[in-house]
């Protein structure tokens, strides 16, 4: 008998993902594993677990046996939860029954948003340094992504004025996200003014990724794209549990858009995912139900720490604007003669403090790294103190 040929599963894999990176999130937390000794900055996620009462409605749900299917849509009781969320909090109203669905978190609702408009050779426009799912997410759906940079000297803020260069015959869609995952940056009201009136004139769809719209600082408030003239009728807002409700286990997110883009994005999701679990979704309506009186209290602490962060690594010498959201800090650390991925792994391999590569976030990212300060205030003085003698060390042997 001939031996088979020796089966070569790289070639039978799907074109479509040979030029897509593993996340450089993930690249570098797998040097973390198992090292009981580190402080880590790095994974974007709150450090305490969910609010107890949040908790409780999960655990009654399943007491009463509610382990079933959910409609696809999501629980009728969330989706009227989550429609009186988001006009209380976006100032827009959407119809429960037509306009919203609930999801296994943003990741999904960003997917299908995504698979619902995309033909091959679309393009989308997104902001860089970005959360590392948007170029992947983009290509994945035959869409082409088009990265635009911000700048430390504009604190990541988006200018108008660079997504217009961007903009062609083939742009679909405009994909932002306010405040920013790595950056921590909010966009200014009069930019997002602007990237509005593009939208409308050059008739693209916009996605907004609210995901950190409840952790803003200095008594900011919140302001989404979808609020301006002519813009509800062309966005997708995405939103979830994860981030203010610490919930990043539960998987839970939803997309509120006009019926037509909810439907189509149903469409996959019902084939693809069915539904969200149901324990989730109950904990949700919970949730909702509590809003900020969950949130509130996990805010000021981070603004807190965002306030100690922010000082430390200002004292050290390393370059980083205030941000003023989610809970990420983003300083250049260039003035150490270093990369952002040469910081990142002597500061692991010499202080045990990880952080993550700021060019996992994209290239313009390079010089930077990203610090999370969710992380329990005496970790984060300790990180704090490794970091300042690390940068030390390393600027007295580049002077
Ligand atoms: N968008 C952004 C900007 C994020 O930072 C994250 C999580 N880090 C997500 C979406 C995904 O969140 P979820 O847990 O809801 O899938």
């Amino acid at each position: 008998m001939s031996h088979p040929r020796k089966l070569d599963l790289e070639s039978k894999l799907s074109t479509q993902l040979s030029g897509i990176p593993r996340s450089g999130i993930r690249d570098f937390f797998e040097l973390v594993i198992g090292r009981s000794d580190v402080i880590s900055l790095g994974v974007g996620e709150p450090d305490k677990p969910t609010p107890w009462p949040i908790r409780e409605a999960a655990i009654r749900s399943l007491e009463k046996g509610q382990t079933s299917y959910t409609s696809n849509l999501g629980l009728e009781s969330l989706r009227i939860g989550i429609s009186k969320y988001v006009e209380e909090h976006f100032r827009v109203s959407y119809d429960p029954k037509t306009e919203i669905l609930v999801t296994v978190g943003v990741s999904e609702a960003l997917d299908l948003a995504f698979r619902a408009v995309l033909n091959p050779g679309d393009e989308v426009i997104y902001h860089q340094p970005c959360y590392v799912s948007y170029g992947p997410s983009i290509t994945m759906a035959y869409g082409v992504p088009v990265p635009v940079n911000t700048r430390l000297e504009d604190n990541f803020a988006l200018k108008a004025s660079d997504v217009e260069k961007a903009i062609t015959p083939r742009t679909k869609v405009i994909a932002l996200n306010f405040p920013t995952n790595p950056t921590g940056a909010v966009e200014p009201p009069e930019e997002l003014e602007k990237i509005a009136a593009l939208c409308v004139k050059h008739d693209l769809l916009c996605f907004t990724d609210e995901i950190y719209s409840e952790l803003l600082y200095d008594g900011a408030k919140h302001k989404s794209i979808v609020e301006y003239p002519g813009m509800r009728e062309r966005t997708v807002l995405l939103h979830g549990f994860s981030k203010a409700f610490a919930m990043t286990g539960w998987r839970l997110g939803y997309a509120c858009a006009p019926a037509p883009l909810r439907e189509a994005m149903m469409k996959i999701h019902q084939y693809c995912m069915l539904c969200a679990p149901i324990m989730s979704q109950m904990a949700g309506v919970e949730a909702l139900r509590l809003g900020a009186e969950a949130y509130e209290g996990m805010r000021q602490s981070y603004e807190e720490r965002r306030n100690f962060v922010v000082k430390r690594l200002n004292e050290m010498g390393l370059h980083c604007f205030n941000p003023g959201g989610a809970f990420y800090v983003f300083p250049d650390v260039s003035s150490t003669g270093l990369t952002g991925r040469e910081f990142a792994l002597k500061l692991l391999e010499e202080k045990s403090v990880a952080v993550v590569p700021g060019d996992a976030f994209g290239p313009s990212g390079e010089s930077c790294v990203r610090c999370c300060y969710a992380t329990a205030p005496e970790l984060l003085e300790k990180a704090m103190d490794g970091m300042a003698a690390f940068v030390a060390k390393y600027r007295k042997a580049g002077a």
